[in-house]
């Protein structure tokens, strides 16, 4: 359910309404807007009288949420959210990238990238610390020297970071290293860790499952949000099909549809979603075309020496190529790079 303020209330009746909305057992999430207040309402609302909240003072509607996932949803967050960060924020009007290797491997390769990064005019960085990898007998991260590696490499260069976090255990650790926390796809319906990101105070990158539909993939944002983190980032990266001419099949396809029932920003990781690096720049530039707010990309000093994922990593001069195709062809989506 979704309480609209009017636009003049004042500070004490929308803490009356917060104060009525628990007294209810429900949880109200305040979301200000430009003109007004509204606030959000997530818990059992199915037998809540609507017009018991619509009577205080300073309400102007009540709104039910059709949708079973409701913070994620446009019904209740009509614009575009925009997630701020030191190095310029992720949302509408922005094309941002992220990109890094695959894994953290040691701590040269991480400065050279970052630099290299830096001199591109591209300040966030991805590496996996933790990996999630289908075999046990591959490498499988350099777990917490991986994160202190990019630490000092952050506090030299002052490159933002995206790394993943697997598992609770870890989450303290990862949350401090990191400028952005990575949900992988594996995890994507991994509750109690949804639920651990939910309270933590860095944005979430929100991988799709590799098998989620997209409504699957709503909800499991829901369940950051519910915990008061509103700062969540989906990212597509390609699902599983019959197709077979490619690591996965990267669906374009869900971006519509998805900026339509959600406000949350979307990116497209298309190193992941075809497993090669000769189909990275023709999916980057289709996301581009697609309405992504941005791309998740594997890059490598060396691709063909990487420990994981080089075969769809690019060498820097064909991100380099890359990144001057985007700039020329994010003016014309509008878009700033
Ligand atoms: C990754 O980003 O390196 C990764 C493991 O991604 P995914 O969860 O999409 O497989
Ligand atoms: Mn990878």
């Amino acid at each position: 359910m979704l309480v609209v303020m009017q636009a003049g209330a004042t500070t004490s009746q929308i803490e009356h309404v917060l104060a009525a909305i628990e007294s209810l057992q429900l949880t109200p999430h305040p979301l200000p807007g430009a003109t007004r207040m509204a606030i959000g309402i997530t818990g059992n609302t199915a037998a809540v009288d609507s017009g018991t909240i619509e009577v205080l003072d300073g309400v102007k509607e009540c709104i039910r949420v059709t949708k079973p996932f409701k913070l994620a949803s446009r019904e209740m967050h009509p614009a575009d959210t925009v997630v701020p960060l030191p190095t310029g924020s992720i949302g509408p009007g922005n094309f941002t990238l992220i990109a890094g290797p695959c894994s953290v491997e040691n701590e040269a390769m991480i400065q050279q990238t970052a630099e290299f990064l830096l001199e591109n005019g591209v300040y966030l960085l991805r590496a996996g610390a933790f990996k999630p990898r289908t075999s046990p007998y591959t490498f499988q991260g350099m777990g917490i020297e991986g994160l202190e590696i990019m630490k000092r490499v952050r506090a030299r260069t002052g490159i933002g970071i995206v790394t993943e976090l697997m598992d609770t255990e870890n989450a303290d650790a990862v949350e401090e290293a990191a400028d952005i926390i990575q949900i992988g796809t594996r995890n994507m319906q991994n509750f109690a860790l949804l639920k651990r990101v939910g309270r933590a105070r860095k944005p979430v990158l929100l991988k799709r499952g590799m098998s989620a539909t997209l409504e699957e993939w709503l909800m499991a944002a829901e369940y950051v949000m519910a915990g008061g983190n509103y700062q969540v980032i989906l990212c597509e990266r390609g699902v599983r099909t019959f197709s077979d001419h490619s690591r996965n099949t990267l669906d374009l396809s869900v971006i519509p549809p998805c900026k339509a029932l959600s406000h949350l920003p979307v990116m497209v990781d298309p190193s992941h979603g075809t497993g090669r690096r000769a189909y990275v720049p023709p999916m980057a530039m289709a996301s581009l075309a697609a309405g992504a707010d941005g791309l998740l990309l594997e890059i490598h000093p060396t691709p063909d020496k990487a420990m994981s994922d080089g075969a769809q990593s690019l060498d820097f001069p064909a991100f380099k190529k890359l990144l001057d195709q985007l700039r020329q062809a994010a003016s014309i989506f509008g878009r700033r790079l």
